[in-house]
């Protein structure tokens, strides 16, 4: 394959040999290519490294691809990646009807996100390098998964950062409105057109399951709750009373209509509110509970968020930690790649220090399965889940 070349400046090889995917425009001394070509790159001496997906508007200038250098970048290639990716999801979640089929980068697509709601897909196509391939990915994903409809949700920013607008609607097929999925038992409808990001959190699935043991009997605080995502599988492991807070209005009439199906209206109670606020509230009456729950949005997008994240975090969970009755739980959870398991921590360690409790930690946890590490990317394990029994 006669693919265009583009020479990377003197030390630039050392980051992509342990394994990260992408290369910046201040790396790449020279070559020139059309947006979203293939590309093969070289060191600064003219050794092969990988080909990859070129891209002159975005700092990520090269998408890495493959380390083979015989390669063809073509449709038989993309079918054996989706297939390598669809087999990884058969092995580990055997049987689970809604999941992430494609996890960009960790998937080798560079940023495609695919998730499958029992037979809905909804993608997001995040590079330009794999947009302006749109309809034969689709093409494979109808061939592989035969799905009722696909359902294009590229609205989100991120693109304007590839050069791109932001994207929405049909791809492939008619697609309802909203599709319902089974998760651990509960029916959750996933709204595809409308809802936020793909509609409906897949990465923190086992993470839900793996609050049960704090559940039964419980008074429940569930921030930042989404449309009921951790409210009702407390109530479904055993918890008296589910408080759950959320600041969409959409989101929490949602979040009724799943209490409602489910059968567990009469415990779990949605309110909508800013859950900063609402924590103070809460705190200021004195209420208690025996577990409480944090799961917000990212707080930090990039690097430079950091600190203020930091304080926003802080913030939440020492206020959270005065809402634990002695013997109770506080879950707390950060999505915010930028913010590593040990900043989580000591933030952590900073809020116990100021909140007067003592407290130790069950279980931490990570993102769910169908979400891969690349293991040479730090901010890739974005996901931390701190279970911690505050004591006294
Ligand atoms: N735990 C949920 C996912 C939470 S995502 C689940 O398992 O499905 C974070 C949620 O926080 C989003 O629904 C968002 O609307 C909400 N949110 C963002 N800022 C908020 C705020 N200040 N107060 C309350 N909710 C907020």
């Amino acid at each position: 394959m006669h693919y265009p070349e583009v020479r990377l400046a003197p030390g630039r090889e050392t980051r992509l040999a342990a394994g990260h995917p992408w290369i910046y425009r201040t790396e790449v001394a020279k070559g020139e290519a059309a947006p979203g070509d293939v590309v093969r790159v070289l060191t600064s001496r003219g050794r092969f490294l990988a080909l990859g997906l070129y891209n002159p508007h975005s700092q990520l200038t090269v998408r890495l691809l493959t380390r083979r250098e015989d390669a063809a970048i073509d449709r038989d290639f993309w079918r054996q990646r989706l297939s390598h990716a669809l087999e990884w999801r058969r092995r580990l979640l055997p049987g689970v009807e809604a999941y992430r089929a494609v996890f960009a980068e960790a998937d080798g697509f560079p940023g495609l996100i695919v998730d499958d709601f029992a037979g809905v897909l909804v993608v997001q196509f995040l590079s330009l390098g794999l947009d302006a391939r749109k309809l034969e990915l689709a093409g494979l994903l109808a061939e592989s998964l035969s799905p009722e409809c696909i359902y294009e949700r590229s609205d989100a920013p991120v693109r304007r950062l590839e050069g791109l607008a932001e994207a929405a609607g049909p791809l492939l097929g008619e697609c309802p409105e909203r599709v319902s999925i089974n998760e651990h038992g509960l029916r959750f409808d996933v709204d595809v057109q409308r809802g936020q990001k793909t509609g409906f959190y897949l990465d923190q699935r086992e993470n839900r399951a793996a609050i049960a043991p704090y559940c039964p009997g419980a008074r429940v605080l569930d921030c930042f709750a989404h449309t009921g995502g951790f409210a009702l599988h407390a109530a479904l492991y055993g918890a008296r009373e589910v408080t759950a807070v959320e600041a969409s209005a959409e989101a929490c009439a949602l979040g009724r209509e799943h209490a409602a199906a489910n059968g567990l209206d009469g415990s779990v109670t949605f309110v909508t509110a800013n859950a900063f606020d609402e924590l103070r509230r809460l705190v200021a009456a004195k209420e208690q509970y025996d577990l409480v729950i944090l799961d917000p949005p990212a707080f930090a997008h990039r690097r430079e968020a950091v600190p203020g994240a930091l304080r926003g975090y802080k913030e939440i969970n020492l206020r959270g930690l005065r809402l634990v009755r002695g013997g109770g739980f506080l879950v707390t959870c950060s999505c915010s790649g930028h913010v590593t398991a040990d900043l989580f921590h000591d933030m952590l360690r900073s809020a116990l220090a100021d909140s007067g409790r003592r407290a130790r930690v069950a279980e931490i946890r990570s993102q769910a399965v169908d979400h891969p590490v690349l293991l040479g990317v730090g901010e890739a394990r974005y996901l931390k889940f701190f279970a911690i029994q505050v004591t006294e």
